[in-house]
C-alpha cells in the first residue's frame, strides 16, 4: 500500500533492536486519513469472507481495528491485558510474549464477547514474532470460532512470525511488509 510506505518512509524512525517507531501516525498521534485507507484495503483483502468481528489487543491494535470495522460493519472485541474489577469471572485466555517489552503476559476475552457462530478476523498494527496473533487464536480456538484470517498494518518481514503463520495455513495479509531496517534504512519487500 503506496500511501503507507511513503509514511513510514517519511514519518517512521528505527530504534535500536529492529524496532519501528511510528508514533506520528499509528502508535501514538493517529492519522485517521491514512486509518481509513487501511480499512478500505482490509475490507478488499478479506471480501467475501463473511466477517462477523474483529479481535485485536489493547491498546495499539483498537484504532486500527475500529476504523476498520466501520468498512466491514462489525462490532470489534479487543482483549485485555489486565483484570479489571467489571471484568466478567468466565474468560478466555491467551499467552503472549511482547517483543517490545520482552515478557510474558495473558491476555483476556469475556467468554461473552465471541461465539463458535463468529468468524474473526485479527486486526493488529504490527507483526514481528507472531506472538500476538498467537495468543489471540488460543482465545479464538477455545471458544471454538472460526479464524478467517489477520489483517496487519506494518509486518517486519525479517521476523519469523509472518512466515510461521502462513505455513500453519493462517490467512495473513500485510499492507507493508519490511524486509530489513537498519538506522535510516528501511527496505520494502517487493509485492
Ligand atoms: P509479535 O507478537 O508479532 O511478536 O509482535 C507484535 C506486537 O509487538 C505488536 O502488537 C506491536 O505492538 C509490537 N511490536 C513489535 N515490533 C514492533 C515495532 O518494531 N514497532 C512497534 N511500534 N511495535 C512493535
Amino acid at each position: 500500500m503506496q500511501l503507507l510506505r511513503e509514511k513510514i518512509l517519511t514519518q517512521g524512525k528505527t530504534l535500536p533492536g529492529n524496532i519501528l517507531k511510528v508514533d506520528s501516525f499509528l502508535n501514538h498521534q493517529i492519522d485517521i486519513d491514512l486509518l481509513n485507507e487501511i480499512g478500505k484495503e482490509f475490507r478488499t483483502r478479506f471480501q467475501g469472507k463473511n466477517v462477523s468481528k474483529i479481535l485485536t489487543i489493547e491498546a495499539s491494535g483498537i484504532a486500527v481495528a475500529v476504523i476498520a470495522a466501520q468498512y466491514f460493519n462489525v462490532p470489534v472485541v479487543f482483549a485485555k491485558k489486565t483484570v479489571g474489577k467489571n471484568m466478567d469471572k468466565a474468560v478466555y485466555i491467551g499467552s503472549v510474549y511482547s517483543y517490545t517489552k520482552a515478557q510474558q503476559y495473558n491476555i483476556l476475552v469475556s467468554k461473552e464477547a465471541i461465539s463458535q457462530e463468529d468468524n474473526i478476523l485479527i486486526v493488529d498494527d504490527f507483526l514481528a514474532n507472531g506472538q500476538a496473533i498467537l495468543g489471540l487464536k488460543e482465545i479464538i480456538d477455545a471458544a471454538g470460532a472460526n479464524l478467517v484470517g489477520a489483517g496487519i498494518v506494518i509486518e517486519k518481514g525479517f521476523q519469523k512470525g509472518g512466515r510461521r503463520l502462513r505455513d500453519s495455513g493462517i490467512n495473513i495479509q500485510s499492507l507493508a511488509i519490511i524486509d530489513s531496517l537498519e538506522e535510516n534504512k528501511i527496505v520494502f519487500r517487493n509485492e
